[in-house]
């Protein structure tokens, strides 16, 4: 079988284990199904930008062309940090209408754990498909609030205790972090300002989540078809937005981004 097309974002569904399919033009791939057989990857040099939907040799960041990257409200200040929101006080970045309709509805801080315990930071509707793109084993809401602005707050704070970002290595290795969520979640209550301690959650929704993934292939490598433009080998298993390959060779489809890519299975 063969398709080709711009890559999404895997689509993660909540089951056990995780159910993955990937948007591949006209077809809708079921991911889980094709573990054992060989699937050949191949990057030709084009790409499609998200927010202008223009055609190009490669992207620059976030699955935007550079024009895109630097203007759109895709790729705005407060995505990558939520502090920076304003659309709380009518401050428009790139584009207020955007900006007040993703920032300004109710937010999570959680901890997540797929190696280590990291802090971040999603909309409350979608943080179960933000543990599952991580890749996180377990996960827990630590604080509610009203807009991202002050999720961001309390992200900031914790950043002193806890990482923002997933190390891929120890995810794709299966490791796991020791601390029970519940006590890490009083701990950083404690840990940040008065002001924003009403915003906690001690009894916020607690999740482990299990990947089509049990034992990790020794020797993992990530790589990227940027580089290589052309892949095949026996998929092996899948956690977060990464394939893993039965050579160890993993695959992270969220970074692809736009590009273009031919799959035969
Ligand atoms: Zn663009």
């Amino acid at each position: 079988m063969h398709a080709e097309g711009p890559t999404f974002k895997l689509f993660n569904v909540l089951k056990s284990p995780v159910q993955v399919y990937a948007e591949v033009g006209e077809h809708i791939l079921h991911l889980n199904a094709l573990i054992g057989r060989s699937i050949s990857l191949e990057y030709k040099g084009q790409a499609i930008c998200k927010s202008c939907k223009r055609d190009f040799e490669s992207l620059f960041r976030m699955g935007c062309c550079k024009k895109c990257f630097f203007e759109s409200p895709l790729a705005g200040a407060s995505i990558l940090r939520p502090e920076l929101s304003r659309a709380h006080l009518n401050i428009e970045d790139r584009d207020l209408d955007h900006e007040k309709s993703f920032q300004l509805q109710p937010h999570v801080v959680y901890l997540a754990d797929a190696g280590q315990i990291k802090v971040g930071v999603t909309r409350l509707d979608q943080v179960h498909n933000r543990w599952m793109d991580q890749g996180a084993g377990r996960a827990r809401i630590i604080a509610k609030t009203n807009n991202r602005h002050e999720a961001g707050l309390i992200e900031v704070e914790l950043k002193s205790l806890y990482s923002d970002k997933t190390n891929w290595k120890q995810m794709l290795n299966n490791k796991s972090d020791g601390r029970e969520l519940k006590e890490e979640a009083i701990h950083a209550k404690e840990s940040v300002s008065n002001n924003l301690k009403r915003f906690f959650d001690l009894d916020g929704e607690q999740q482990e989540i299990h990947y089509d993934y049990n034992i990790a292939p020794a020797n993992i490598n990530s790589f990227s078809l940027k580089d290589s433009l052309k892949f095949k080998d026996d998929l092996f298993g899948l956690r977060g937005q990464y394939l893993i390959f039965s050579s160890g060779n993993a695959i992270n489809l969220r970074s692809h981004e736009g590009l273009v890519l031919s799959w035969s299975y």
